[in-house]
């Protein structure tokens, strides 16, 4: 989409600080990071929130979860751990609508939600 942030840093109309991209996504970090390591992995493919997968363009999470895997190796939390979080719609504090996973490393995260 032409006015999304996330499809302007895509087409690299907006710079961003990339730490792995293959054909299907892209992992950049996060512009207000919330941890000492926060990236959001993106699918290149528009699709505005976890709401709109389908049957169509659902295997796009087979690419998200195969990213996190390189993506938390070439960071170097894969062993110690990390928190992957996706925020969906209004009551889930989605702000830019085009999905993506947050990534959060390099911190224990003690304050539980669930
Ligand atoms: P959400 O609140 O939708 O789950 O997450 C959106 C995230 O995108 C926020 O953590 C915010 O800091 C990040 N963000 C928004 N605009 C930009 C940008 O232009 N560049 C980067 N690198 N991150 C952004
Ligand atoms: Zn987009």
């Amino acid at each position: 989409m032409s006015d999304c942030v996330f499809c302007k840093i895509i087409k690299g109309e907006i710079p961003s600080s990339k730490v792995y991209e293959n054909e299907k996504v892209v992992v950049f970090r996060d512009i207000n990071p919330a941890a000492p390591i926060h990236v959001l992995v993106v699918p290149k493919v528009h699709i505005e929130s976890l709401e709109a997968l389908n049957q169509d363009n659902i295997g796009v999470v087979t690419d998200i979860h195969a990213a996190i895997l390189e993506t938390t190796r070439i960071l170097g939390i894969n062993e110690e751990g990390y928190r992957v979080i996706v925020n969906c719609g209004k009551n889930g504090g989605q702000t830019v609508p085009h999905l993506h996973y947050h990534i959060l490393g390099g911190a224990r995260f003690d304050e539980k939600i669930i």
